[in-house]
């Protein structure tokens, strides 16, 4: 298989050719740029649109094998529009048929990257769903985010969703694992005053740039060195290396220089012992974890000086409603849930790795990740209204589903009914045996609101239809 091939590679075995026969007309290329990038990762080959040149340097800048080819006006199979519109309306997607060609306009409030990119990724998916699957939402006008929680989408519009504050000052964010959640956050957030740790030890591979903020020309080099070539490598802390799970090299980047907040993305089996050592460190932290083929998410806020909960407080023992079918099975349940044996965890790690997904899906995962940053870091009077009652109600878990999964009788898959839907999780959703039991790591009492009888024997934790039982009480025993 050449590199024009290859590079499509971990998304064939989801999409096949995708929309390699499919044309799309674009109108308002700015706003809807990102769309377009992450239809190219699906395949698309042919755009139609006006600004031709700079469209094109940007497809090419992420597949320099074979680009997709920019043309001007003429007949498409859909077009994506898309407008700015003043700060005080709400974002909104609206969809319609135009003599019968299909047709997805974004309204994105003037400076409001949050919607900017919450309405491309949404609207990525509508045209990737007509497209391939014939299924195109029905006509209107959808609006995305309320006052009350930035991931509604509802018909009617509701209290007018502000957005998200920037970052001010000279705030130092700490990125650990720079793949398709780290870096896509990173690109979301930076701004010129912000510094940066930046941790991963790879090399930027061939199948990277269709769902990682890298280039096919970068190829080769250190993500680390990249990024940082991007951010301006004065404000960037360069750390080309793996954190053990001993937290002796995390402790002491912390010591020599403590970041304000650290986003922890590397997807490894390092995950929770890092995340412990961000507890013990009183460090903001935001764990994000892809479930295979980034179907599902979830996405950890943390705040220590705030009394959240920590995250191994939710380990093993939220409710979150049936379980998916396909991507939990018992090793990312005993993975994610339980503590598990270290000569096991770096082969599970490995495995675990969410892909195949397309950039929509792991874009969707790094937007919502990036915006709970921006938040952390604004003042707490600051922070949005939704946010601030996440913190104070200890709901900060965020589960995320970028496809919805009906079972037999009717329930979705972790209570999630729209794809791209995130609901949040907390305190009250703690399951488990006992009355009351407690965290490990922070040594939190948790009261048990949801109440499992009988708990499962040894054999039976494996049994499917165990699964969800012992994915929540398996870590309760003791
Ligand atoms: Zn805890």
């Amino acid at each position: 298989m050449n590199n024009r091939e290859q590079y499509f590679a971990r998304i064939e075995p989801l999409l096949g050719q995708g929309l390699s026969q499919h044309t799309l007309d674009l109108q308002g290329v700015r706003a809807c740029a990102r769309a377009a990038e992450m239809l190219a990762g699906c395949r698309l080959q042919r755009f139609r649109c006006k600004s031709k040149i700079w469209l094109q340097k940007q497809l090419k800048w992420k597949n320099g094998f074979r680009p997709a080819r920019v043309l001007g006006p003429g007949p498409a199979d859909a077009r994506l529009v898309g407008m700015w519109i003043p700060a005080n309306e709400p974002a909104a997607l609206d969809f319609h048929f135009e003599q019968g060609l299909p047709c997805v306009t974004l309204r994105i409030p003037k400076n409001d990257r949050f919607a900017l990119a919450q309405l491309n990724t949404q609207a990525a998916r509508w045209i990737l769903d007509g497209l391939l699957k014939q299924s195109w939402p029905t006509e209107g006008r959808s609006f995305f985010g309320q006052r009350a929680w930035p991931y509604s989408q509802t018909k009617t519009p509701g209290p007018i969703c502000p957005p998200t504050p920037t970052v001010a000052g000279q705030k130092h964010i700490m990125v650990i694992g720079l793949g398709s959640l780290g870096s896509e956050a990173i690109r979301l957030l930076r701004r010129k005053d912000l510094r940066w740790t930046l941790v991963d030890p790879a090399e930027v591979s061939l199948h990277n740039p269709i769902r990682q903020w890298y280039g096919t020309e970068e190829i080769g080099q250190s993500k680390v060195a990249c990024l940082a070539r991007r951010l301006r490598s004065t404000r960037v802390r360069s750390v080309p290396e793996k954190l053990e799970d001993d937290g002796i090299k995390l402790r002491a980047l912390i010591k020599a220089d403590r970041p304000d907040l650290v986003l922890l993305s590397a997807g490894t089996a390092e995950h929770a012992n890092l995340a412990d050592v961000l507890w013990e460190e009183s460090l903001p932290h935001i764990s994000v974890l892809a479930y295979p083929r980034a179907r599902f998410f979830e996405i950890t806020a943390v705040v220590p000086k705030e009394n959240t909960p920590c995250l191994d407080c939710y380990r093993g023992r939220l409710y979150s409603g049936p379980q998916a079918s396909l991507p939990i099975d018992e090793e990312l349940s005993s993975f994610l849930y339980e503590r598990v044996a270290p000569e096991d965890r770096e082969r599970i790690g490995r495995e675990l790795v969410a892909e195949p997904a397309t950039p929509i899906d792991t874009n969707r995962i790094a937007e919502v990740a990036a915006r709970i940053a921006a938040e952390l870091l604004s003042a707490p009077l600051k922070r949005s209204f939704w946010m601030q009652r996440l913190l104070n109600q200890n709901t900060t878990c965020l589960l995320g589903g970028n496809t919805i999964e009906q079972k037999e009788n009717g329930n979705y898959a972790y209570g999630l009914s729209q794809a791209g839907q995130v609901i949040r999780l907390g305190l009250e959703d703690i399951a488990g045996y006992e009355e009351v039991t407690r965290c490990n790591t922070c040594g939190r009492s948790l009261q048990i609101h949801h109440h499992i009888e009988t708990p499962p024997s040894a054999e039976s934790i494996f049994d499917p239809e165990q699964l969800t039982q012992a994915l929540l009480g398996s870590d309760t025993g003791t």
